[in-house]
């Protein structure tokens, strides 16, 4: 266990008790998912003795457990018809759609752990009477075949209980009568917490308040699918004002992966995984730097998962948190596609430095920032008061300090911002793909 320690020191969020269930994951999958057996793929080491072999374990991306599922990637003997089991779809478009099936118990393990980084929401989650949840995110990304108004709420019920609240493609393009639909579905269901895309949330509250309706109660939202902009959060505390609120990052591979803790900062679940953030040719990041995150299950004798590339980007930090929260820090990223690359800025800016500089602006309702270019980035936002150029001359000033002098920053106001094809409206967008990983090993 010696280099176990020295690396604990190198590699933030490396733990050595997930690292051996790593192996004994890899071990049973090469014994008995049909994937790892197939020949003419590269095997790996024929024996794990450590970090230093584990590297060369072949990495494992979204279309090899798409290609043939379910028969390839359940272990030999498994169904997806075994009580307990959730079959997961979709959650993205073209190259990203996921197919996954997860052992229910697996799931509420990794959740529970990740939440030990957050007590309230924990307790609000796990301890609430009702154990209900909802959720409330573009039909795309719900975990249901169709969230559409026109489905009974019975087709929108997942596995679990959770209602799927309904939505359209766009959710910031829902009429009136749909939101108050929602609204009206909430408060009967009364779910113990709301899983939800932080700017859909935001608007349905601006358009309850708008027709002078009250939001019904929630005892915890969790925001996840898109980085939660300031501008939206505060409009959910506004209009939720006791609901414990927190942003967490799931996937529907895996479930729960990061949640932020009461001081605002987020922890990585290093336990119920073993995760590696990778930097060019696949060398473990240093802290703090720009990595792809890398996971394997832990425990998972369904269809476990090996050295995968989630294809999210994230820091990672070995400095304790002030919670006390023995989980490492972490900051979600983005993927590639939603990080600026700016001429003279050495490392791509994400959503979260960008929302710091657009700020908590009480007359703005919603932005994203865009660029097609290296040297030009524009933004665009929904005002809500008639004056807008002490607004936009903020914007821009707070960008620019942000971005440098060498780009080319235009502002426009908008009356509408569509959603991707995915429903989801990003904070932040760019042309410009960003793939740490991919890049060559310095020499
Ligand atoms: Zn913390």
């Amino acid at each position: 266990m010696a280099e176990y320690s020295v690396l604990q020191r190198r590699r933030p969020a490396f733990d050595a008790d997930a690292f051996e269930g790593a192996v004994a994951d890899f071990e049973f999958a090469r014994a008995r998912v049909p994937f790892f057996r197939r020949e003419g793929r590269e095997q790996g080491p024929a024996r794990i003795d450590g970090p230093a072999d584990w590297a060369r374990v072949p990495l494992t991306r979204r279309a090899d457990y798409r290609a043939d599922f379910p028969r390839g990637v359940l272990a030999r003997g498994r169904t997806l018809g075994e009580p307990g089991t959730l079959v997961q779809g979709s959650g993205g478009v073209g190259d990203d759609r996921v197919a996954t099936a997860v052992r229910a118990v697996l799931l509420a393990a990794r959740r529970a752990v990740t939440l030990a980084a957050h007590p309230p929401l924990r307790d609000a989650i796990l301890g609430g009477a009702s154990g209900r949840s909802a959720r409330y995110t573009a039909p795309e990304c719900s975990g249901v075949e169709c969230a559409s108004p026109y489905t009974p709420m019975e087709r929108r019920t997942l596995g679990d209980g959770t209602l799927v609240l309904p939505s359209t493609p766009d959710p910031l393009a829902a009429p009136d009568a749909l939101l108050g639909r929602a609204a009206d579905e909430l408060r009967a269901h009364a779910p113990a917490w709301l899983e939800a895309d932080a700017t859909a949330l935001a608007f349905l509250l601006r358009r309850l308040a708008a027709a002078g309706r009250e939001a019904p109660p929630v005892g915890a939202i969790v925001l996840t699918y898109t980085p939660a902009t300031r501008v939206a959060r505060r409009r959910i505390a506004e209009h939720c004002g006791p609901a414990v609120v927190a942003e967490a990052v799931t996937m529907s591979e895996f479930g729960w992966l990061a949640v932020e803790c009461p001081r605002g900062l987020t922890h990585l679940n290093n336990r119920s995984y073993f995760v590696e953030p990778l930097a060019g040719g696949g060398r473990p990041a240093a802290p703090g730097e720009l990595a792809e995150m890398v996971v394997t299950s832990v425990g998972d004798r369904l269809s476990p998962h090996i050295r995968y590339r989630t294809g999210d980007l994230y820091r990672v930090w070995d400095e304790p948190c002030p919670c006390g929260s023995d989980l490492p820090l972490c900051r979600f990223e983005g993927r590639s596609g939603t990080l600026l690359t700016v001429p003279g800025r050495p490392a791509p800016i994400g959503a979260r430095d960008v929302d710091r500089a657009v700020g908590d602006c009480p007359e703005l309702d919603v932005y994203q920032v865009s660029q097609h270019r290296e040297d030009e980035v524009r933004v665009e936002y929904v005002p809500n008061v008639k004056d807008t150029r002490a607004l936009e001359d903020g914007l821009v000033e707070r960008l620019r300090a942000l971005l440098g002098e060498r780009v080319r920053l235009t502002a426009s106001a908008v009356r509408y911002l569509p959603a991707g094809p995915d429903g989801r409206l990003r904070p932040c967008v760019s042309d410009l793909p960003v793939r740490p990983l991919d890049q060559e090993r310095p020499a």
